[in-house]
């Protein structure tokens, strides 16, 4: 039997193929998707069955993890999707839903499996080094021991929760220049990306229409009132966002990188593909870690 370490438990065991996106946000986009099937726009022939797995924890801990998945798919994120939200991604009813400690295990959990893992490689669209790699590599080390009940606390860093939706009908939005597939990109991906300048460092995931920031440096948020996650309390569909930087980027630019992105490994792929044949995707299993990573971005957005 191989035994590899556990990147949680650290404990010589076999491990169990884990997601590093949820099987329920997998689940929910297959559902509702036009065809019933996630596509992954790397390659419009092959349709993605179950997302990525990867080999990450032993099933102790796995078994740990799916529990606070399950909840907060069943008290957080099918509420919100089925009975505060329309078709078309608009939020038609005001409400507030609550929740337990699982929250932030589960929000820490996912920024911990995205983040410990070098995905940030494959998602910068600039060349500038990341200032912040003691600081980043220090947190996670903080998270795997939160999540393994070594500590109580998830550190010196706040989390917070963000109900995306259609901003299609906000006069504001017109007049900015956005990505065409805006509203896509809010209610049908999944992404992460550390923002970041020289003085502040945050950790940005989300998943369908949910996000999830994560303040590091410094250590608060200004400007999103009510989307702080507690121990335990209630969280309102409805928010305010006022930090006009952070709204930049997942508004305006992230989105835009997004497309860009696409374009680049569309084109990548067809290059490759020219040069080797048209086989290139059975061999995916054998692909690096690495890559599998960059897949889990690009492969983010379904019909
Ligand atoms: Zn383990």
């Amino acid at each position: 039997m191989n035994q590899e370490e556990c990147k949680l438990c650290l404990k010589q065991k076999k491990l169990e193929n884990s997601h590093i996106i949820p099987s329920f946000v997998i689940n929910w986009l297959k559902k509702t998707s036009l065809t019933g099937h996630l596509r992954n726009p790397n390659d419009s022939n092959r349709r993605i069955q179950d997302g990525q797995k990867i080999k990450l924890l032993c099933r102790d801990c796995e078994a740990i993890f799916s529990t606070y998945e399950s909840q907060f798919n069943r008290k957080i994120f099918m509420p919100y999707v089925n009975n505060h939200m329309d078709l078309s991604g608009e939020i038609v009813k005001d409400g507030s839903l609550k929740y337990d400690t699982w929250n932030l295990k589960f929000i820490i959990s996912l920024q911990w499996r995205i983040f410990s893992l070098g995905m940030e490689n494959f998602i910068r669209a600039d060349n500038d080094p990341n200032p912040h790699t003691e600081l980043i590599k220090k947190t996670n080390e903080h998270f795997r021991r939160y999540l393994n009940s070594e500590t109580t606390n998830t550190g010196n860093n706040n989390t917070y929760i963000l109900f995306l939706r259609n901003i299609n009908n906000y006069n504001n939005v017109k007049q900015l220049d956005l990505s065409p597939k805006l509203n896509h990109y809010l209610i049908r991906s999944y992404d992460a990306s550390f923002i970041y300048n020289n003085s502040q460092l945050f950790y940005f995931s989300k998943i369908g229409p949910i996000a999830f920031i994560t303040s590091i440096l410094p250590n608060k948020l200004v400007g999103y009132p009510d989307s702080r996650v507690k121990l335990k309390g209630a969280i309102s569909v409805i928010q305010k966002w006022l930090n006009e930087d952070l709204n930049h980027f997942i508004f305006v630019k992230r989105p835009k990188q997004m497309d860009l992105l696409r374009k680049k490994t569309e084109n990548q792929k067809a290059q490759i593909e020219k040069a080797i044949g048209q086989n290139l995707h059975r061999k995916n299993d054998t692909m690096t870690l690495h890559v599998t990573y960059s897949d889990f971005l690009r492969s983010g957005i379904d019909d």
